[in-house]
């Protein structure tokens, strides 16, 4: 018994020195994005997400351009009806959140600085991450 709590103790000052060690910047800035699961529906021929319009909020992105992503990447027309995005089809229950991950990854991660804090600018159908935290303009795929 005396050995189960002795491991038990090392294990979480393992843990403690491990998170000692690791230095601020190293953690991925999206953990300060707490963003929500896509709660998504199907009904009929449609998908209905119906937390949509929190991620557009917590991402400060335009609810229509962030839609726009979805519908080219998953090539099926959605559209925004009472704070839900209705897409006209049944994508993978999965490629929300997974695309939700890589809007992350290419529009809105400062990919030098890894800060969330950005906004996109569009100059001559250029699209540029710009960041608020160190000033970084970065060409968006
Ligand atoms: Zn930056």
């Amino acid at each position: 018994m005396s050995q189960q709590k002795q491991s038990k103790e090392d294990y979480g000052a393992l843990l403690a020195r491990i998170r000692k060690a690791r230095p601020e910047s190293a953690g991925p800035s999206e953990d300060r994005l707490k963003l929500p699961a896509p709660q998504t529906m199907v009904s009929g021929k449609k998908t209905f997400w119906l937390n949509y319009m929190e991620f557009p909020s917590l991402l400060r992105r335009d609810p229509n351009d962030f839609l726009n992503y979805f519908r080219s990447q998953l090539a099926i027309n959605a559209s925004i009806e009472n704070g839900r995005a209705i897409f006209m089809g049944r994508p993978d229950k999965q490629s929300f959140a997974a695309l939700v991950q890589r809007y992350l990854k290419e529009r809105v991660i400062c990919p030098v600085c890894g800060s969330p804090d950005t906004r996109l600018e569009k100059n001559k159908q250029v699209l540029s991450l710009v960041c608020e935290a160190c000033g970084a303009r970065s060409a968006v795929k």
